[in-house]
């Protein structure tokens, strides 16, 4: 089954459409390096569309109707946005979820040491990374650093073009005979990913002079001492901006597009969609690369919860309408999928693998070994949203990723299903997955975000 190239069929208003949607996009990763700050620039462009904060809908006692907008949001990590539609709850909602976090190194709890001379800062890396793609490239440090006394200072070092960088070191080739001869994934190691943060001593310091003069800087700068790194949360990730790739600029390079491709072709649609029969919902979550776990993942009971005061504010809340609510809702798992990789051929299985220029693309299943771990999606749902998509002339595709038995990954889509929601996995195919600076194409940005619209209108 050929499907079509999506470039072809554009004309002169679709590729304006296209270049403006992309721009924004550059924007939206520029600017949301890590959770917190993506789930920053999604309140304030909800709340430029009319979205209303839940919590204090809440607190007021106020009622929600139909056409009301609102948000909630935990830890500043996870936020869903609801779009009450005209429908009863109780019928179920259209939903498109998609997670914000992306592979990066955290730094230490006990983090600042030196060594001959040189600052260090110690790193845990988080999610799937080849470790070796990690060295020798600039990075930048982002994230907020708590003191005991409540107050959070808002860090982000390295992407401003007067800000200094960051690195991990990488042997010299000259050197490197015997780590050539180690396995890639040895190459470069989880405790060798320490990040290079200094070199100058404090002149009359007699011990660790570079350390002193680095934590006399922390001072002078965020008022911190070396204990405050204890409730820090700070994220490496490599500086600099989104860019235009391809001499055409056919495709966009940047780091964490898994999976803020979907996320923010999410919010673009949630945030365009107007009056909806059906309750809109946007969910935005956190730790999907570490399995979904902690407060702010989708296992946790956030959704739900969020779910139930929605409910409430509509003045009928009871368990039974909640369980009907999630039973008869319909859900897009948003999440990224291999491209086909004509440099790596023989890990993909050409008829079934996603392709850049052909549009959003859906999978039954995701998993390994023998599927493993996946949700399903079921035919009859498949069936319902092919026939939205080719009603509205969506370009899409459907794919696995890589493939039998060469690997697999997990998404958000096995925990909502649980409730019986109809659920598929779909999103957007990217190139160099997990890398330090992942590619995806235009085109299929632009078709995803038009199919996230009409899947929260039609569906
Ligand atoms: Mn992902
Ligand atoms: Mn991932």
């Amino acid at each position: 089954m050929e499907r079509q190239n999506a470039w072809k069929g554009y004309k002169q208003k679709q590729l304006k459409e296209l270049e403006a949607l992309c721009s924004e996009y550059r924007d939206f990763l520029d600017n949301g390096k890590t959770e917190r700050e993506c789930v920053k620039i999604t309140i304030e462009q909800a709340k430029k569309s009319g979205y209303k904060n839940l919590d204090t809908i809440i607190k007021k006692k106020q009622k929600l109707k139909a056409g009301d907008k609102v948000y909630a949001v935990i830890m500043d990590k996870a936020v869903a946005l609801f779009n009450i539609g005209t429908k009863d709850i109780e019928e179920g909602m259209n939903i498109l979820g998609a997670h914000i976090d992306s592979p990066r190194l955290d730094i230490k709890q006990n983090p600042l040491y030196e060594d001959t001379d040189f600052a260090y800062l110690d790193t845990h890396y988080y999610g799937g990374v080849k470790k070796y793609q990690w060295v020798a490239l600039p990075l930048a440090i982002h994230g907020v650093i708590v003191k005991k006394n409540g107050d959070t200072v808002n860090v982000s070092i390295g992407d401003n073009e007067e800000d200094p960088v960051f690195c991990v070191s990488d042997l010299l080739i000259h050197l490197a005979g015997e780590q050539l001869e180690k396995k890639a994934a040895k190459v470069i190691e989880g405790e060798q990913l320490d990040i290079l943060f200094g070199s100058r001593p404090l002149p009359d310091e007699k011990k660790d002079a570079v350390k002193a003069n680095i934590l006399k800087l922390l001072k002078d700068k965020y008022d911190m001492d070396e204990e405050d790194f204890m409730s820090a949360e700070l994220e490496v990730v490599p500086a600099g901006k989104a860019r235009n790739a391809g001499l055409d600029s056919s495709m966009i390079m940047a780091y964490g597009q898994d999976d803020r491709v979907c996320a923010f072709t999410s919010l673009k649609a949630m945030l365009s969609v107007d009056e909806v029969e059906r309750t809109a919902c946007c969910l935005l979550v956190d730790k999907e690369e570490i399995g979904s776990v902690g407060a702010t993942g989708m296992r946790s009971k956030f959704f739900e919860n969020t779910v139930c005061e929605i409910i409430d504010r509509l003045g009928e809340y009871s368990e039974l309408k909640l369980r009907r609510c999630l039973k008869n809702s319909k859900m897009l798992s948003s999440d990224v999928n291999a491209a086909y990789d004509p440099m790596f051929a023989s890990a993909f299985e050409k008829k079934n693998s996603s392709y850049f220029g052909r549009g959003m693309v859906f999978s039954k299943f995701t998993g390994s070994k023998g599927k493993s771990g996946s949700n399903d999606a079921n035919a009859e749902y498949i069936a319902s949203i092919r026939k939205i998509m080719d009603d509205a002339k969506i370009c899409y595709q459907l794919a696995e990723l890589g493939k039998v038995d060469v690997g697999g990954g997990g998404t958000i889509a096995y925990i909502l299903s649980l409730y019986g929601m109809e659920v598929i996995d779909c999103g957007v195919a990217v190139l160099n997955m997990h890398a330090p600076w992942e590619i995806t194409s235009k085109a299929d940005i632009y078709e995803t975000k038009k199919g996230y619209e009409v899947f929260l209108k039609k569906a």
